[in-house]
């Protein structure tokens, strides 16, 4: 049986930066807190906290005092940075480049929106930490749109700016831009520049979508590991069982039954999201080769 880990899969840039950022601080001090979880990966995580990372959320953040604070990937409203200074919490933060220039884009881009009367649309998870960052930019006068039943949110008669998640599919924000269009024209809202649409969607993920549905093709069965929790996981295990239905969403090799690796089964991908470690990926191939002398 051959076993082959996908190349493009595992930690994206933004995260392999958060969990060295981490790593160091853990290494001159044994005590570091965490805004959430560093990574939608539990198996990851337990593994930091065993070096001394606290996972704590906005409620514990808010009554701690004189201590050090990591700020994972995904970002912070400014709320979280007022409180830092207020309780003499030291930042380390880890923010994603990508994520903090999407920040500074929905910032500036406020500005002209409130000038023109108009309105600042987020295409994302509601309650997701990246988006309640990019929410936090608006002073909270942002709308969020996850899905099209939200969309009843939105005056149509009004100028809309939309701006995506980062995670987002692109399939996703242009079906949800396409339909944004069409009511403000029902509405009689037809000048071009009343509707300004921002496709500020991560590459690290758009990018693997195409790409690991021909690695889902090119095996008899795939094992996707991802945490539960994981936005991009959820889209790219998908994105495997549409291209191949012997796939496999696992966490960890507590979750594969033997029963799937059948005489038929001569090749197996192991790929995940981009809060996927390697070293887990690595263990998955090895249990999975050892398999085959058993
Ligand atoms: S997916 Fe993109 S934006 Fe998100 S943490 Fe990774 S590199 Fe940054």
């Amino acid at each position: 049986m051959n076993v082959q880990i996908d190349p493009k899969s595992g930690f994206c840039f933004g995260v392999v930066y958060a969990i060295e950022k981490a790593e160091n601080e853990l290494e001159k001090d044994p005590l570091l807190y965490c805004l959430g979880d560093i990574v939608h990966n539990s198996v990851e995580v337990d593994r930091l906290c065993k070096k001394g990372l606290v996972t704590i959320d906005h409620e514990q953040f808010k009554k701690l005092h004189n201590c050090k604070v990591l700020i994972r990937a995904h970002g912070e409203p400014p709320e979280t940075y007022r409180i830092a200074l207020e309780n003499n919490i030291e930042l380390v933060d880890a923010s994603c480049p990508v994520v903090l220039r999407l920040q500074n884009k929905i910032r500036d881009g406020y500005q002209g929106v409130v000038e023109d009367g108009g309105q600042l649309i987020i295409y994302g998870k509601k309650g997701h930490a990246e988006v309640n960052g990019l929410v936090g930019q608006t002073g909270g006068n942002s709308i969020v749109i996850e899905t099209e039943d939200d969309l009843d949110k939105i005056d149509y008669t009004k100028p809309v700016t939309i701006y995506s998640q980062t995670t987002k599919s692109m399939e996703g924000f242009a079906k949800i831009q396409n339909t944004i269009r069409k009511r403000m024209i029902e509405a009689g809202n037809t000048d071009p520049d009343n509707f300004s649409a921002h496709d500020t969607i991560c590459r690290q993920v758009s990018g693997r979508y195409p790409a690991i549905g021909k690695f889902a093709e090119s095996h008899d069965l795939i094992l996707f590991v991802s945490g539960k929790k994981s936005s991009n996981g959820k889209v790219l295990f998908n994105a495997c069982f549409d291209k191949n239905r012997e796939t496999h969403f696992i966490t960890d090799i507590e979750d594969i039954d033997t029963d799937w690796f059948d005489d038929k089964v001569k090749s197996v991908g192991i790929c995940g999201a981009t809060s996927t470690p390697l070293w887990l990926m690595e263990k998955v191939a090895e249990f999975v080769s050892g398999l085959k002398t058993d």
